[in-house]
């Protein structure tokens, strides 16, 4: 069974997977290696300092 099958919903959203839907798996260290499930254009990792401040600068 996989993550998503074993999840039902997105890890990031919180939303239902639909059947079929493509989804990408996360690695989460929490005590141990998890593997979770989120939609395919969703994350669980915040969006990178760097990639925010350079953004910041740039406008
Ligand atoms: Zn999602």
């Amino acid at each position: 069974m996989s993550a998503a099958e074993r999840q039902r919903t997105c890890a990031a959203c919180g939303g239902p997977f639909a059947p079929g839907e493509r989804t990408d798996l996360e690695t989460v260290i929490d005590g141990g290696v998890l593997y979770v499930a989120v939609h395919a254009c969703h994350s669980t990792y915040p969006p990178r300092r760097e990639t925010e401040a350079a953004r910041r600068l740039s406008a």
